[in-house]
């Protein structure tokens, strides 16, 4: 029975507050922080609806490490479940070690003003919550996350040795907008439009973004092009799996989307850097935000399914062997179920997991932790229980692309 602190009210926050609050036997009091007060409540009345549990509401601006430390100190809960934007993950980390809580996040610190998509700030907090015997989990979502735990798996049960991993990120859903992105748009649109980038043989392989394509027939989706691209999970594969060879990570996209995202980004408007109109300054991107839908705004039309996984070619037994490992979410039964679809589902339940594994024990350590340095047992068996069932498929080797 403990306490937990989520900040943050968007799609990701509101899935991993409902999936908590279906899962009494953990946690026993939740409070739900996060910029405007008004999300917090329209969160809070969905979870008392659904599953007919209070929780807590504060208002918080989680760039101030003295208001968070100061709402920790008032909740007192056993760990802090980060589900704001990565800009605060440093503010967060810091407020937990001032007020001596364990941290767990989705996505890594992102300076505002360079889209990085790197580990380093993080990492370097290693030694501060070493010595002070605490626990910070990075990247606990579906990807980060959910993936990495997928090749933990692969590299404990499935493969003697990885030589090649693939992610497939599918997302074979239609919300009816011509243009929308289905979480943070900020976020979504500096990930998309970065350069690729893929691990190769010890060393990064840098391309134009978007500019590599595959078609791949999904499961319970269909055949979809997916391109190649840059994604954190990368980094930290590459660091604790040095044995794979080829670590590539792929994205499917429709022609429509592709398209508005091209003029978007010719005519300026996915620039994060300042530009003066009418006499002040603005970031072209955060403005385009402003005019998009919200991620959590598109759940009652959301229709079909996402399908992620990972692909993992290497020996078994002297015997070359491919595994393919994924999950299929439907995007209209978690709305159903938590009044979000499914982009934010299958990283709010993630978040749930590894909390949930933390506050019992599970999962424990002193330091910073990613995913891949876990035992992934008790998290596959949980994402089964908890509405994101996984398959395990033996491909035919070799790797068709
Ligand atoms: P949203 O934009 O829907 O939600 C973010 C929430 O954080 C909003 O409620 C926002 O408040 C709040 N927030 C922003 N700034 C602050 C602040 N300074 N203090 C307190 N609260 C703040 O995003 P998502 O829910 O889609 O994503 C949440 C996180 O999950 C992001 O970090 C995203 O990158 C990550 N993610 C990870 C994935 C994975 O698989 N690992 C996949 C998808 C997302 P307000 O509503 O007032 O703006």
């Amino acid at each position: 029975m403990s306490k937990v602190l989520v900040i943050g009210a968007g799609g990701v926050g509101s899935v991993a507050v409902h999936k908590m609050a279906m899962c009494k036997e953990v946690f026993s009091h939740i409070t739900l922080a996060s910029r405007r007060i008004h999300k917090c409540e329209a969160v809070a009345a969905s979870v008392k609806q659904r599953t007919g549990v209070t929780i807590g509401t504060a208002e918080l601006d989680a760039d101030d490490v003295s208001a968070t430390v100061a709402l920790i100190r008032a909740v007192q809960p056993a760990l802090v479940v980060n589900l704001a934007l990565p800009y605060q993950d440093l503010a967060i980390m810091d407020a937990c070690l001032e007020a001596g809580v364990n941290y767990l996040d989705t996505a890594n610190y992102e300076p505002r003003d360079e889209a990085k998509f790197e580990y380093s700030w993080q990492w370097a907090y290693q030694d501060r919550f070493k010595d002070a015997g605490l626990m910070a989990l990075l990247g606990c979502g579906f990807d980060p996350g959910v993936t990495s735990v997928f090749t933990t798996y692969t590299h404990k049960h499935l493969l003697d040795r990885i030589d090649t991993l693939d992610i497939l990120d599918c997302n074979g859903g239609d919300h009816g907008h011509p243009f929308a992105t289905n979480f943070n748009p900020e976020i979504n649109i500096r990930e998309e439009t970065a350069p690729s980038r893929h691990w190769e043989n010890g060393q990064w392989i840098e391309g134009p973004a978007l500019a590599q394509k595959q078609t791949f027939d999904f499961d319970q989706v269909g055949p979809r092009n997916m391109y190649l691209m840059y994604h954190e999970e990368l980094e930290s594969l590459a660091k604790f799996y040095p044995e794979i060879k080829r670590i590539r990570f792929w994205m499917t996209f429709g022609d429509a989307y592709l398209k508005h995202l091209e003029v978007l980004q010719n005519v300026g408007m996915t620039r994060i850097d300042p530009v003066m109109f009418e006499g002040r300054e603005i970031i072209p991107l955060q403005f385009l935000k402003a005019l998009l839908p919200e991620p959590s705004s598109l759940g009652p039309t959301t229709r079909g399914k996402t399908n992620i996984g990972t692909i993992a070619t290497g020996e078994k037994d002297g015997q070359q062997k491919t595994f393919y490992v994924n999950n299929v979410c439907d995007h209209e039964a978690a709305y159903a179920e938590t009044g979000s679809q499914a982009v934010s589902y299958t990283t709010g339940v993630p978040a749930m997991i590894g909390a949930a594994l933390m506050l019992t024990g599970q999962w424990k350590g002193e330091g910073v932790f990613n995913m891949e340095q876990l035992d992934p047992d008790p998290f596959m068996d949980m994402l089964n229980r908890h509405g994101l069932p996984w398959q395990v498929k033996e491909l035919p080797s070799p790797l068709a692309f």
